[in-house]
């Protein structure tokens, strides 16, 4: 069993979830790699909790970014881009 799924699995044993918990799984719950009861629950802590969807967009953008990374893009466009996260997200991309 692989540890994502363990970590699944407590997770669901819980009666519910909290924000740190939709925290470890928004990254596989966007990629669309979490078992479907899980993500039901992920889902419907999204519905009432801003602090989540906050997170939930966030997180989004940066897969965005990170695939678009991935493609070979003209020097400059990367650079503006890894500025730009480096800028909006507190982050330390380094060339
Ligand atoms: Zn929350």
């Amino acid at each position: 069993m692989s540890e994502d799924r363990e970590k699944e699995i407590r997770i669901l044993e819980k009666q519910a979830l909290e924000c740190a918990d939709v925290e470890e799984l928004i990254s596989d719950y966007i990629d669309d790699e979490l078992i479907v009861v899980l993500k039901a629950r992920v889902a419907s802590h999204l519905n009432h909790c801003e602090k989540c969807r906050e997170c939930e967009e966030d997180t989004r953008s940066i897969i965005i970014l990170a695939k678009t990374l991935q493609r070979p893009v003209p020097q400059d466009v990367r650079r503006r881009l890894r500025e730009k996260l480096n800028q909006t997200l507190g982050l330390n991309l380094q060339p």
